[in-house]
């Protein structure tokens, strides 16, 4: 099989490959409904929910790309130098009223508007200036240094597609349009909470047997990177009543609710009973690592995820299957496709059966070339290594692991881990 079309997550009997899993997940998803209109800079992170077309072109008039002298691409000499007459000034903000004749040049300053009769533009270090002339030299190209109205954006085109993710380019390309206000999709809201009789919020003393809750700030940090409307429902005991009310409460409120813990073997049946009352959700286990448990379905009229427990498996199923659905249920554009392929720069080892995510610092070499390596300890309760990392390194299936040297399948985080 070769590269393009192999499923790198082929899993083996009982378990869900990862492709699998976000095809099932992509099924029962849709996007939701709901937009408002916002001023530009509050739609920072927020999805466009109408393409923007342009009514003026930007820029606006035809101006000079360097401070130098406007003329008329026919008075550059062939060969030897000519002589042009400075009749004027155009700055930014304030043009050159008259013509430009043959023979004549104006001294001009980047962004200022080409006068009439000029098409090009020379830079000011590559004349001679000589008192009311300047001398021009050979090898120059008629038209140079010249920006052409709507050369950026034209009139009348498409400049940002409905579904675009407004980050501060689009700010930027959305006022040198002079629109101020855009509509958007409205926000997501994503309640979440963990479950676990050993989990204790900040500000409390840990006692034998209990550990803090960490997963609720790491999906609180990849939410709101998201641009969701957050409501933190804290930590559920393990018990049935505080599950079932929780789960219920959460439903009620959220398009999308989010759990961490409970779904591993000898908990999942618990959580499952529950869920069962609620609401249509499955428990899979998916062939990859760290994240094998994972719950999905719907809750009311809610998606559900409940993730797995241990922290660095809640960041890699929220980064390979919550984010692309949020995604997709906000409007956006598919971002790019983005793995690279580079040369690992020590030794992995890995079981055949599961697609690991392990985590990697990809980094430029002493040699200059990209390279990626491992943050050391990989267990799923070991967080520093997310911490650490700035991307995962993808080791296939029925991968055994990799030498020193040889190409491995890097996902880089893309600013949201
Ligand atoms: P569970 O899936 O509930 O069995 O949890 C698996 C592992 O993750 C256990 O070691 C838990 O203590 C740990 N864990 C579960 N929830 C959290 C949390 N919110 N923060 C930190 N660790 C957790
Ligand atoms: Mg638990």
């Amino acid at each position: 099989m070769n590269d393009t079309t192999r499923d790198p997550s082929a899993a083996p009997k009982g378990l869900l490959s990862v492709t699998e899993a976000r095809q099932r997940i992509d099924a029962l998803i849709t996007p939701i409904h709901g937009t408002e209109q916002l001023p530009i800079r509050t739609a920072l992170g927020r999805i466009l929910a109408a393409p923007v077309i342009s009514t003026i072109n930007v820029p606006p008039y035809t101006n000079s790309a360097m401070d130098g002298y406007a003329l008329r691409g026919t008075d550059l000499p062939m060969s030897d130098t000519a002589r042009l007459r400075v009749i004027g000034r155009a700055m930014a903000g304030a043009p050159f009223a008259g013509q430009v004749n043959a023979g004549e040049a104006v001294r001009i300053m980047t962004g200022a508007a080409m006068p009439d009769g000029a098409d090009t533009v020379l830079m000011q270090e590559r004349v001679q200036v000589d008192g009311e002339h300047i001398v021009v030299s050979a090898g120059h190209k008629p038209g140079e240094n010249v920006r052409q109205a709507g050369e950026d954006m034209a009139v009348g085109s498409t400049v940002l597609e409905s579904g675009k993710h407004l980050l501060p380019a689009e700010l930027g390309v959305l006022a040198s349009l002079g629109i101020a206000e855009v509509r958007v999709h409205r926000r997501l809201r994503v309640a979440f909470f963990s479950t676990g009789d050993e989990l204790k919020s900040l500000g409390e003393p840990l006692e034998a047997g209990q550990i803090y809750d960490s997963n609720r700030y790491t999906l609180h940090g990849m939410l709101t990177r998201l641009g969701v409307e957050l409501l933190d429902l804290g930590v559920i005991r393990d018990d049935r009543d505080a599950i079932r009310t929780a789960f219920h409460a959460a439903a009620a409120i959220a398009d999308v609710v989010i759990t961490s813990g409970g779904v591993s073997v000898g908990e999942a049946d618990f959580v499952k009973q529950t869920l069962g009352e609620l609401g249509q959700v499955d428990f899979w286990k998916i062939a990859m690592k760290p994240g094998k448990p994972l719950a999905f379905g719907k809750l009311g009229a809610a998606i559900f995820f409940g993730l797995p427990g241990n922290p660095v498996s809640v960041m890699a199923t929220f980064y390979e299957f919550v984010q692309p659905a949020l995604q997709k249920m906000l409007g956006m554009q598919t971002p790019p496709n983005l793995i690279v392929r580079v040369p690992c720069a020590v030794t992995l080892k890995k079981e055949i059966g599961r697609l690991e995510y392990q985590r990697g610092i990809l980094h430029t070499d002493a040699n200059g070339t990209l390279a990626v390596t491992t943050t050391g300890r990989q267990g799923s309760h070991v967080l520093t290594s997310m911490s650490k990392s700035n991307c995962f390194i993808i080791l296939p299936a029925e991968s055994t692991g990799v030498h020193a040297g040889e190409l491995v399948e890097v996902q880089p985080f893309a600013g949201l881990v």
